[in-house]
């Protein structure tokens, strides 16, 4: 409501149909040109209306009361201001009409004969147009007409003056013009208030707030809901609820204005419970009130209230609108409630939704969420204005059920899905933007499509985004894992900002392509360029020290990290520690390190003592780690394998038995070994044992002409643990020779061009035959050869990889 408007608009007989919008002055500008045009036209966003009656007048009382403001608050900005330079407001200079229009210079011109009596309707339109048009240099033009005039002495014309300067940005004019006025009402002490909350200064809003009570003006109910968002802006619950002890005290919670800003309030300082309640308290609950409270549940977590709320909205007869809708809808993203996502999607279409783009992109977004990718198409199929921001929520949607599935298979087929969005995006001729990079970036670095990524790099220079922070470091990060290297630190040379997450990005890159030396210097240029590391940089630092057996470095840089820069060790911290000493054959040492470590040593760090303890042949220790990997929940079939491994090699059979006796209760089925390698736009993936498909009989028979190749030139098959469902013992010859990613890599080597690097993504641990066999295949071929298994990326070059000959290994 703008009760504030009152006095004007019952003066004029007419009746207040006025919105009270979102509070955003948006409101006020509007009951400006209301009041001008006499129109009973509704606001453009048609909520739903409160009677003027129903609005709160303030006792007198009001007048001498006064609020105690927070301490910290800033003294309201100087109300005189050294004169701007040529700012003098003079008519005579002629040469400012140039910036007008026709229409507009004429009305001026006539009125320059006879200026004595210009009334405040003949402004109203000038004024209007400057509003809608935001024009500052016209606005300043008839400013200066309307002090040579006299009719600076009329609080609604300055008032309008005031909010206009304020929606061209302008506060400083917008006060100076203020502070002009020889009288001041409630309209234009609030519509200072407003401005400041428009551009981003509410503190000097609370300010106005207390000299407007100083100066003995009424507030009205919309200047304290005013108020109320300007607390919102800060966040500031204390001060809000000293306004709201002030709104309790003169009864006026109940209106829906107040309730409304009450209800925003709380919400954004997290107190969910305080903003429904305040919602309650709401006598007349409109549109807004309804989709506050709804929001509010939506920002706190509590979707399923949301949902109820939303429910009894629709069942008091109250008509959603479309922000009312995107939220509902987003709460059921939320709990990925497809059932009552559906119903709202009827609703949208019954409530005349059905072509709001807002609404759609909501609905697609919920129907991707839900795995509901076809009926996401259907919705994005049908839209021939779809924005970009549907074109993001579909490459979002399918980028996050990458992630979100357990079947690498779905997994890469959503992955190709986004990617081939991104290429009809880019053919559409609409300009992605940095949320569009930064989501089909992730998906060219999980599938590990380099071609793909480069062509998107390439993009961003084009359209002007490889600058920008968020996309840069994607970039690296997709370098990075698609295992180059090279371009990451290139692109991370050609960066114009770099920030500590950039830094951070490119030393760990560094640091997981086993280039230990580069990671620290790296490290060592950030510290110079007075960049502060994080917890992440630390593991970065930590793990090229690990790779190199840099043992006294590592310590030195575990002891900088805790007293220099007060970061407490974490458990990727310790892993790498520990890594260092498994690494280097130090196993006492790793054994004697954990038990220093104040944090309970994860599975990571147990599977990993376990592995070094096999290679290393300390089989007693390794069965002490087993024990404990044991009686850690969840365990996974990986984890299952090393078990089974370290038992065998320990030759405990009984163990043996047990882990197999275990892995029947949990139902551990086999493990699902799934490789894809992508080659130009498409994605081809790979089981083992897979000879199904007749592409893979010619890929088998390839694959045994390496291995004869390999075994010339010294390689040796080894036999690793497989993990059977039952102990169907009976071995065909070597299975382990069609490992679904000696397969994908034969399959790349024969199909991709001689010089492009193979790049295999595998969706559990290799085993260590397998990368014995990919180095000679290295070496025999000539090409880079890349895998990134479940917990590792190894770079096979020249017969060496990048991971030293250590990980984990099946
Ligand atoms: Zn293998
Ligand atoms: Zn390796």
């Amino acid at each position: 409501m703008l009760p504030f408007m009152v006095g004007a608009i019952l003066k004029r007989g007419d009746e207040l149909n006025f919105c009270c919008s979102c509070l955003s002055g948006e409101a006020l500008a509007l009951s400006f040109i209301f009041i001008a045009s006499r129109s009973h036209s509704l606001c453009p966003c048609s909520l739903v209306l409160p009677s003027v009656s129903s609005m709160a007048s303030f006792p007198l009382a009001a007048v001498t009361a006064t609020l105690k403001l927070h301490p910290q608050f800033p003294k309201c900005p100087p109300t005189s201001y050294p004169p701007a330079k040529g700012q003098s407001i003079s008519l005579q200079k002629s040469h400012r009409f140039t910036h007008l229009d026709l229409d507009f210079r004429e009305p001026l011109l006539l009125s320059k004969e006879g200026t004595e009596e210009v009334e405040q309707s003949f402004y109203v339109p000038l004024l209007q147009q400057c509003l809608e048009k935001c024009c500052y240099s016209d606005t300043q033009v008839v400013h200066g007409h309307v002090v040579k005039t006299g009719t600076h002495e009329d609080v609604f014309v300055m008032s309008f003056l005031v909010n206009i300067y304020a929606k061209c940005g302008n506060m400083d004019d917008a006060k100076r013009a203020f502070d002009n006025m020889p009288r001041k009402n409630v309209v234009a002490w609030t519509t200072l208030m407003v401005g400041y909350v428009q551009n981003s200064q509410p503190k000097y809003a609370i300010h106005v707030f207390q000299e407007m009570l100083h100066s003995g003006s009424y507030p009205s109910v919309y200047s304290l809901a005013i108020a109320l968002n300007a607390c919102t802006y800060l966040q500031c619950l204390k001060l809000g609820d000293q306004f709201h002890a002030y709104i309790i005290k003169y009864n006026v919670d109940f209106d829906t204005s107040v309730g409304n800003a009450l209800c925003s309030l709380y919400s954004k300082c997290g107190r969910l419970e305080l903003a429904l309640r305040a919602f309650r308290r709401i006598k007349e609950k409109n549109v807004i009130s309804w989709t506050s409270a709804i929001s509010a549940c939506g920002d706190n977590a509590g979707a399923v209230k949301g949902l109820g709320l939303f429910v009894e909205m629709v069942s008091e007869d109250t008509k959603p609108n479309e922000f009312t809708l995107t939220s509902v809808l987003s709460q059921c993203c939320e709990i990925v409630s497809l059932d009552f996502g559906t119903q709202v999607h009827v609703m949208c279409i019954k409530f005349g939704y059905k072509s709001n783009l807002r609404v759609r992109n909501s609905l697609l977004y919920l129907y991707l969420k839900c795995g509901c990718v076809g009926e996401a198409q259907m919705l994005f199929d049908g839209m021939d204005d779809a924005s970009l921001v549907t074109w993001n929520a579909m490459i979002a949607g399918h980028a996050q059920m990458m992630e979100l599935t357990k079947d690498n298979l779905s997994a890469c087929h959503s992955g190709s899905e986004a990617l081939n969005l991104f290429s009809m995006l880019s053919r559409s001729g609409m300009k992605p933007d940095l949320f569009t990079f930064s989501s089909v970036l992730s998906v060219c670095s999980r599938m590990v499509a380099l071609e793909q990524g480069e062509q998107v790099h390439a993009q961003t220079i084009k359209t002007g985004f490889f600058s920008d922070v968020v996309v840069g470091t994607s970039l690296i990060n997709m370098y990075n894992k698609c295992g180059s290297t090279e371009r990451a630190s290139k692109a991370f040379l050609e960066m114009s900002t770099r920030t500590m997450i950039l830094w951070t990005s490119m030393i760990t890159g560094f640091a997981l392509h086993g280039m230990s030396q580069q990671a620290l210097h790296l490290f060592e240029d950030m510290r110079l360029a007075g960049v502060r590391p994080n917890q992440i940089t630390f593991v970065g630092v930590l793990a090229a020290c690990s790779h190199a057996g840099m043992v006294n470095e590592a310590l030195n840089y575990f002891e900088i990290m805790q007293k220099k820069y007060k970061i407490k060790p974490v458990m990727d911290h310790y892993s790498c520690m520990v890594d260092m000493y498994v690494r280097l054959g130090q196993l006492e040492e790793a054994f004697n390190f954990i038990k220093k470590m104040n944090l309970e040593p994860s599975e990571f760090i147990w599977s990993n003592l376990i592995a070094g303890c096999i290679i290393h042949g300390y089989l007693e220790l390794g069965c002490n780690a087993a024990e404990k990997l044991l009686s850690l929940e969840p365990k996974d079939t990986e984890t299952y394998a090393l078990l089974l491994n370290i038992y065998l090699s320990a030759g405990r059979l009984e163990d043996v038995s047990r882990v197999r006796e275990m892995m029947k209760e949990e139902k551990v089925g086999k493990l699902k070994d799934w490789s894809w390698i992508s080659i130009k736009d498409k994605v081809y993936s790979f089981e083992t044992n897979d000879k199904a498909y007749p592409q893979n009989s010619l890929v088998c028979e390839s694959l045994e002409d390496l291995l004869a190749k390999a075994e010339k030139l010294g390689y040796r098959m080894v036999e690793s643990m497989e993990i059977s469902d039952e102990e169907e013992e009976e071995k065909t010859p070597s299975p382990i020779i069609y490992h679904s990613e000696k397969l994908a890599i034969t399959f790349g080597l024969e199909n991709l061009p001689c010089s492009s690097p193979i790049r295999v993504v595998k969706s559990t641990l290799m085993c260590r035959d397998c990368h014995d066999f990919i180095k000679y295949v290295s070496t025999l071929t000539g090409r880079e050869i890349i895998v990134k298994d479940s917990k590792r990326l190894h770079k096979f070059v020249e017969g060496q990889c990048s991971c030293g000959d250590f990980g984990s290994f099946l």
